[in-house]
């Protein structure tokens, strides 16, 4: 079938090594021969005369959107391309499954600059196949080749420039036109996947082998109330993750990633079918392995099995002493950890300071107001504070009550009011 453009395929179709749409676009109008924001006009010409009524226009400035996520504009762009080229599935080369999750927040996962596996280009070269960006690359929770194990590169290992975005010189720099799969010498060999590595690539290979993908808006709040109906896991607030709103509102896929990985289960599992996921879940809650501490994503709630055993003595102590009195703020100070890493490890136990510290600080009160019942107002008094001034004897009668400053104010102030009335 005669196309109005070039059938050019995207590289990489249906694996996780699939093509982001920028590099697709680019490589497209390379062989139109234009720049890419000539394509674009081009495209917008095109498509605005070719369309149907009820279908979008396209917008000239469309060329200037970053296109990893989803929205009206790439949509029609899509739309647009799809039918330009003859080509199907372009949606895989986006994010655009988690349109009804994330809202249009993907920009917490795109790269601004370009990223690339040396040796991906130089394989790519090799087969004769045209060198291109993946998706993958585009996204900075990856953070290395998972076939060929080497950390991403972003500088051109000639002249150590980024790459120009809107301009066609893979595999050369496009600032010196060095090759960037030059210097293998300076290949960083890397064996530690970053967390959310294998979530994200499972779910881009999912998404590109099954275009048009869409993850249902509530799977993971679904699965998270699955695995909250569970009893040995209370206590843990949903908070966590995601926002209790009467209207659920939609999270950021770092979110969702991070979500996972604490709850050790595939993110694909989870946004696929959340029930299955959540009978496959096996660790409870907290229960990490040591040496994966790490794995905690908030810096607040991070501590070793030391620190954390450490950190449930000091609270169980302080719970048997006697009248003494300590803040939770004091008490995880001298450790030190967040309190916010108590109420996470050891939320029974901070409970129950905070009750025992309530209950102390309303038995001070009581006793403060009960000693300045004996403070009256009267003449001598009156006569003093004319004296040296209100102030002085405020401190004194402070002293003498044993009784903080304020209260001492607080009661004066009633009794003035008093005499006044
Ligand atoms: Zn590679
Ligand atoms: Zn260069």
């Amino acid at each position: 079938m005669a196309t109005a453009f070039f059938p050019l395929t995207p590289q990489g179709f249906g694996t996780e090594d699939i093509e982001a749409l920028d590099s697709y676009i680019l490589r497209l109008a390379t062989e139109h021969g234009v720049t890419e924001y000539q394509f674009h006009r081009l495209l917008a010409w095109w498509w605005n005369h070719a369309k149907s009524e009820s279908q979008g226009e396209l917008g000239r400035h469309v060329g200037y959107v970053s296109k990893i996520g989803y929205g009206k504009d790439i949509d029609t762009l899509i739309q647009a391309l799809e039918k330009a080229t003859g080509q199907e599935g372009l949606s895989g080369l986006t994010l655009s499954a988690f349109r009804d999750i994330c809202g249009t927040h993907v920009g917490c996962q795109s790269r601004h600059v370009h990223y690339w596996c040396p040796a991906c280009l130089r394989d790519q070269t090799k087969e004769g196949l045209p060198a291109y960006e993946k998706l993958a690359w585009r996204l900075s929770v990856i953070s290395r080749c998972r076939t060929h194990k080497l950390a991403l590169e972003s500088m051109c290992p000639s002249c150590g420039r980024n790459q120009l975005r809107h301009v066609d010189t893979w595999p050369d720099c496009s600032g010196c036109g060095e090759s960037l799969i030059s210097k293998e010498h300076l290949w960083r060999p890397s064996d530690h996947p970053s967390d959310g590595e294998s979530d994200m690539l499972d779910v881009i290979a999912h998404c590109a082998a099954n275009p048009g993908t869409i993850f249902h808006r509530d799977a993971a709040r679904q699965f998270w109330k699955l695995i909250r109906e569970d009893k040995s896991r209370k206590g843990q607030a949903g908070n966590e993750y995601f926002h209790q709103r009467p209207e659920p509102t939609r999270t950021l896929i770092s979110v969702l990633l991070r979500f996972s990985r604490e709850m050790n289960v595939p993110l694909l599992s989870i946004l696929l079918d959340p029930t299955q996921a959540s009978a496959i879940r096996t660790l409870p809650m907290g229960e990490w392995d040591p040496c994966h501490k790490t794995h905690l994503g908030r810096g607040r709630c991070r501590l070793s099995v030391s620190q954390r055993k450490a950190l449930g003595r000091t609270l169980k102590l302080y719970l048997r002493s006697g009248k003494t009195y300590k803040s939770l703020v004091q008490l995880c100070g001298a450790l030190p950890c967040s309190t916010g890493a108590a109420r996470y490890w050891y939320p029974d136990l901070v409970q129950a300071v905070v009750e025992r510290n309530r209950s102390l600080k309303r038995g001070i009160s009581k006793n403060h107001e009960k000693s300045l019942k004996r403070l009256s107002l009267d003449a001598e008094l009156a006569l003093k504070a004319e004296a040296v001034g209100w102030h002085k004897v405020e401190a004194e009668l402070s002293e003498q009550f044993a009784v903080p400053l304020h209260r001492v104010r607080k009661r004066l102030s009633i009794l003035k009011r008093g005499t006044r009335g």
